[in-house]
């Protein structure tokens, strides 16, 4: 083959799945040329430029058979090593050292992208924009060899990336790398140095491609040197809903940018569907929800369950329970008829409430007991305690021959809370009046 230049050892066609068929490659390369033909059954007419003539014998106009392999005498031949693609790929040289496309599907402008993204997203009472973009161009190579297949001659393509690694098949075809165009008018910039240092990555990802046995075998010379350039979009996304706005960045190529979740900032949960608070925080509409009590719409985690009612509502309209330690709207407590404390109705029982209904038999050394007599000397004079606790308070009744004794007295301070007596077989408890306290007590 011409285009293999002798060496002492035999040079390599790299491999590649990128195959194109020579017919498709001279298309692509009239196109690129911006060299007008008309293509029927088979036939290309191309009208040739005066100083073209004299290579084909002083023809006007050439008759290319792109599919006949055995042209009759009027048709020139497309053999990659006969005049025509000689003098083809020569014009695709003095082009420049490079000729410059760009993948036919590929977002050229924002608004393809944006279009996209907006897609991927439900803002509730809201809209979605866009919060600036930037399209950048990344030059992408590709090295085309000419390549022998069952006696047949095809083109290989092989593509390295913008820094000089190589282009997976998988990247290849969804960055639209196989179909390129011409770009029209002032394609990128890209100096001298930095295609060289492309072109030569490409030539070492062409050797490490090679099945050659022989590891210092060069590889052939490439028939055309092509930089495709391929868009970069970064940018970000802009919610707005009422009053306030929030922020996505995307980033990635053009063509495969796609609508990421959005991370709420307060629930931190990942969403396609966003919706606001009554105060307006942007979150997820799967973390939004009406507080039962107030009807506000809210954060579930800023929620907690009424232990009376049962409702979602939010904590600053409920208080825990002393008893079972629960949050509960707080017009849901009412006073316990033995301990007089207020709970959560859910832990009353004929008016009394669970610590009261359940008290346990105590010894009378039990620390806790020993505290409180430590303080309140004169009920050192009962015996038969029994006590239980809420989180506030410790009730502890004495029982003696003849009368019962309920003390009631905080956790902390042991200050007395409720003090109350009643008859041996009575259940009903007398407050203990203020001046008859002492004589209890001291
Ligand atoms: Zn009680």
């Amino acid at each position: 083959m011409s285009t293999s230049p002798p060496s002492t050892s035999e040079a390599v066609v790299p491999e590649s799945n990128h195959r194109e068929s020579v017919v498709d490659f001279v298309r692509w390369a009239l196109a690129q040329l911006q060299l007008e033909f008309d293509e029927q059954a088979g036939i290309a007419r191309l009208r040739l430029s005066e100083a073209d003539r004299s290579i084909f014998d002083g023809q006007a106009e050439l008759q290319l058979a792109l599919q006949n392999n055995v042209p009759d005498k009027q048709q020139e031949s497309v053999d990659l090593n006969g005049r025509f693609c000689t003098w083809l790929l020569g014009r695709l040289k003095t082009a420049g050292p490079a000729v410059h496309v760009r993948p036919q599907e590929q977002p050229l402008a924002v608004n393809n992208i944006s279009a996209r993204l907006f897609a991927g997203y439900r803002v509730d009472g809201g809209q979605v924009h866009l919060g600036g973009c930037q399209m950048t161009d990344f030059p992408f190579l590709r090295l085309s060899f000419a390549a022998s297949e069952n006696g047949e001659t095809v083109i290989r393509h092989l593509f390295v990336a913008h820094d000089g690694t190589s282009v997976t098949d998988q990247l290849a075809q969804e960055l639209g790398l196989l179909k390129v165009e011409p770009i029209p008018k002032f394609p990128p910039r890209l100096d001298k140095a930095a295609l060289k240092t492309l072109v030569a990555a490409g030539r070492r990802v062409a050797a490490q491609s090679s099945t050659s046995r022989d590891p210092s075998a060069a590889t052939i010379d490439p028939l055309a040197v092509t930089v495709v350039w391929v868009k970069q979009a970064s940018g970000q996304l802009q919610f707005t809903i009422g009053e306030t706005t929030a922020h996505l960045p995307f980033s990635g190529w053009a063509a495969l940018v796609e609508p990421q979740p959005f991370i709420a900032q307060h629930s931190g949960a990942s969403t396609f569907h966003l919706a606001a608070t009554d105060d307006g925080r942007i979150d997820a509409v799967e973390e939004i929800t009406t507080c039962e009590h107030s009807g506000r719409r809210v954060l579930r985690q800023e929620l907690v369950t009424c232990s009376v009612t049962g409702k979602q509502v939010l904590e600053e309209f409920t208080e825990l329970c002393p008893v079972s330690g629960r949050p509960t709207l707080v017009d849901e407590f009412a006073e316990c008829a033995t301990c007089r404390e207020r709970v959560s109705r859910s832990v009353l029982e004929h008016d009394v409430c669970m610590a009261c209904r359940e008290m346990a038999k105590i010894k009378k050394d039990d620390p806790r007991l020993v505290w409180i007599l430590g303080e309140h000397a004169g009920l050192d004079r009962w015996n038969r305690w029994q006590l239980s606790e809420t989180q506030n308070v410790y009730i502890a009744r004495a029982d003696s021959l003849l009368k019962r004794l309920l003390v009631v007295v905080d956790k902390e301070t042991l200050s007395l809370h409720h003090l109350a007596t009643s008859g041996r077989l009575s259940s009903v408890w007398i407050p203990v009046a203020d001046q008859a306290r002492d004589e209890l007590l001291k």
